[in-house]
């Protein structure tokens, strides 16, 4: 049998044993596309019609792995499907698998580098699975809102039973090839250099009769192994521990585990079919579309990051000013992703800080096995902190983060500038500052750009590269590659007051406000958005970021955009910042916070604050204000600035915003970005929502994108 297609390539070994490599033209990675698929179905046919195979080994030709799963490309097509045609068409992807598993003779995988997804499912249709120790397995779907749906959910528990399979399938974790072969995942753990050799070996022994792989695959084909009893605890107690930890808006686990139940009391091939029509259930929900168009916007704002890149210059070593929270955080962060960096501050006693931090980021990694002490020292050997500048005629890059003050800035920035190479690139992080004007006072403006990161820097993955309006191409592209080697995502964005995360951020901060003037109850708010989505409400994210560094925010972007965000009124962050109630730094803020037993501030609900708040409220409308009243009046003026950010070109695409609001903020990933889930709800039924607001000001006012996309009946994602 010798096959040579586009995807799969099959030759005859000694012995009657066929070779089939996948191994995609022209493709970097093997993943299953359409085509992939029924070149599959004709070299299983293939397989089957000839009597002179006796025995298959299934292997990768690629270096980098085995399979990284489905082409996720097809999955929003796929998905929009009647669920009778996608029922139909995970039937069909059953019938190749499971004939692949029929065969007349022993099979065995040999999985190296990364098997996930699909490719793990095909990997549990053979009769045996060799894998290379540095190789890593899992089943990701659910993190995607869906879950195994080609045979996962009915071969895992079958496999490995059914507590671990719940484990591995809801977790959507990698696993190592220790922990996959003590559960039984797959047979045999060896070198990567050994792996052919080894699969070979295996199979030899399977067609010898030295192994009862058809006693293996009865097991596979028949109902799980537990009695009703064994069952109902499996499957209550993880169904119960699974939606509470998962919870309503991401469906997708609960209904993995449901699934398995279903199936469990029936054959394979019942069971597949039970799998194929939940499958198709969970696959419509509206979370699942808004997580592939999330990981879709990921690998689109990683592309557009790389090709930018190339046409920077490498860091290779890098400074940062500034030991305090940022400036160690960063330290931290370059240095543990490979480029070494100098930590220069004012104080010697910051400085020590600084050190004391990224030791501790790194101590934690050690414990969790995820850094050996060694590895730990050398990072350490990577952060060279300073209190002159004798070090920095070396440094391609430097990042200023000293304290938010322009004119310290801007002294600190000139300074810096005359102890660096005239090629080298400076970035500034401060977060509400004008690049265009910090750079003013520079001689090379052109090598001048922001580089705003996130807080906690090792933690949150967005940085917003500014281009001021004399930062050169050059200085972009070099700083959004540094961003890339330090392990985060840069967005590109233009220069203006907030940039773009705080600037969609105020003005959800100023609905806050405004809700609270109209007299509704903070915590109300709060409850309502975090049952919407948000890992936290406004209140406590005052709290958590600082009501003065709001409150300094803020006036900022009154500044900037006096039309809509200089609040008339007084505030609830203006009264809490002139009370020195800043929120979880001091103890006290909307909120009072006591130190857990972990050492973590806890939050409490302080008796004062009613009465604090009481004079701010104007006339107090609560009773007439639903629940969905707030969500609409907290997320319109988000909503609306985002798209006022892309009216005036600060950011290029409504992906970008979107991938911004969920790696910079928190958005709640189940909701898509804001644009995304303005999408979702209807622009049309969000501007008639709108209009009800008027009264309210000009942070309700729809922009003319967003009324002439309601008005052609599209979103921000189809918006030619
Ligand atoms: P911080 O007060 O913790 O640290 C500032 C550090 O700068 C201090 O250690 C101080 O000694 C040092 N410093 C002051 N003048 C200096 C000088 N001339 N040379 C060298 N070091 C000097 O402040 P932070 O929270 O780390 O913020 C730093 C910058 O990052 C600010 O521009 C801030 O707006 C921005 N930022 C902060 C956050 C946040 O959440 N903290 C998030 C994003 C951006």
């Amino acid at each position: 049998m010798r096959f040579e297609g586009q995807s799969f390539q099959c030759s005859m070994l000694e012995g009657g044993v066929a070779e089939l490599r996948l191994d995609l033209k022209g493709e970097s990675v093997n993943k299953f596309d359409n085509p992939t698929l029924a070149e599959l179905a004709e070299v299983v046919g293939l397989l089957k019609a000839d009597p002179e195979v006796k025995g298959l080994l299934l292997i990768s030709g690629k270096e980098v792995g085995f399979v990284v799963g489905a082409d996720i490309n097809m999955f929003l097509g796929l998905f929009r499907q009647p669920e009778e045609q996608l029922i139909e068409y995970l039937m069909s992807v059953h019938k190749v698998f499971s004939a692949m598993e029929d065969f007349d003779f022993p099979t065995v995988t040999a999985i190296h580098g990364f098997a996930v997804g699909g490719g793990m499912e095909l990997a549990t249709s053979t009769s045996y699975r060799v894998m290379a120790t540095t190789a890593r397995i899992g089943f990701p779907e659910t993190k995607l809102g869906i879950f195994p749906g080609w045979g996962g959910t009915v071969r895992l528990p079958r496999l490995i039973g059914a507590d671990h399979a719940i484990e591995w399938i809801t977790g959507g974790d990698h696993h190592s090839a220790e922990e996959s072969l003590k559960l039984g995942v797959v047979d045999a753990v060896v070198a990567p250099e050994k792996l052919r050799e080894a699969a070979l070996d295996l199979l030899a022994q399977a067609m010898a009769g030295r192994r009862d792989w058809k006693a293996r695959r009865r097991v596979k084909l028949s109902p799980l192994a537990l009695n009703p009893v064994e069952s109902r605890m499996v499957f209550e107690s993880s169904k119960a521990f699974v939606g509470g930890k998962f919870g309503p808006n991401y469906p997708a686990p609960l209904a993995a585990v449901a699934s398995m139940e279903r199936g469990s009391t029936h054959g394979r091939d019942e069971a597949l079919a039970i799998e194929a029509e939940d499958f198709a259930r969970v696959a419509k929900s509206p979370t699942t579309f808004a997580l592939v168009t999330n990981f879709l916007g990921d690998q689109f704002v990683g592309k557009l990051a790389k090709k930018l890149a190339k046409s920077g210059t490498r860091v290779k070593s890098a400074g940062v000013l500034g030991a305090g929270i940022m400036g160690g955080g960063i330290a931290h962060q370059s240095a543990a992703k490979g480029t070494p960096i100098v930590m220069k501050d004012i104080d010697e006693k910051a400085l020590a800080l600084g050190l004391a931090e990224a030791s501790k980021l790194l101590a934690k990694a050690v414990e969790r096995g995820k850094m050996t002490p060694m590895g730990m020292a050398e990072v350490l050997t990577r952060i060279r902190p300073t209190l002159s500048f004798g070090d920095f005629q070396g440094i391609d890059l430097v990042v200023e983060a000293v304290t938010e003050n322009e004119k310290v800035k801007k002294l600190v920035l000139a300074e810096v500038e005359s102890h660096l190479r005239a090629d080298a690139i400076l970035a500034s992080n401060t977060s509400t500052i004008s690049i265009t004007r910090l750079g003013e006072g520079l001689s090379r403006p052109e090598n001048f750009c922001g580089m705003h990161f996130f807080n906690p820097v090792n933690r949150m993955p967005l940085v917003e590269v500014i281009r001021g309006r004399r930062s050169s191409d050059l200085a972009v592209a070099t700083t959004v590659g540094y961003a890339l080697a330090m392990g985060k995502t840069p967005i590109v964005v233009n220069d203006c007051p907030g940039f773009l995360v705080n600037r969609v951020l105020i003005p959800f901060f100023l609905a806050f406000d405004s809700l609270v003037n109209d007299g509704v109850d903070f915590k109300r708010i709060d409850k309502v958005m975090e049952t919407f989505g948000w890992p936290m409400g406004p209140a406590y994210l005052l709290d958590v970021v600082g009501t003065d560094t709001a409150y300094h925010a803020i006036q900022v972007m009154a500044q900037g955009f006096p039309d809509r965000m200089a609040a008339a009124d007084k505030s609830a962050v203006d009264v809490m910042y002139e009370l020195k109630r800043f929120g979880q730094k001091n103890g006290k803020g909307f909120y009072a916070y006591v130190t857990d037993k972990k050492g973590f501030p806890k939050k409490e609900v302080d008796p004062e604050v009613a009465a604090i708040l009481k004079p701010l409220v104007r006339q107090d409308t609560s009773a007439t204000i639903s629940d969905q009243d707030i969500i609409d009046r907290m997320m319109l003026p988000m909503i609306i600035e985002c798209s006022r950010c892309l009216e005036d070109q600060i950011v290029t695409t409504a992906v970008e915003v979107d991938m911004g609001l969920l790696y910079g903020l928190g958005f709640p990933t189940f909701r898509g970005g804001a644009l995304y889930y303005a999408g979702a709800v209807g622009l049309q039924a969000l501007c008639r929502k709108a209009e009800t607001f008027r009264s309210l000001g000009k942070l309700y006012e729809p922009t003319a994108q967003m009324l002439s996309l309601a008005q052609a009946g599209r979103t921000f994602y189809e918006e030619k």
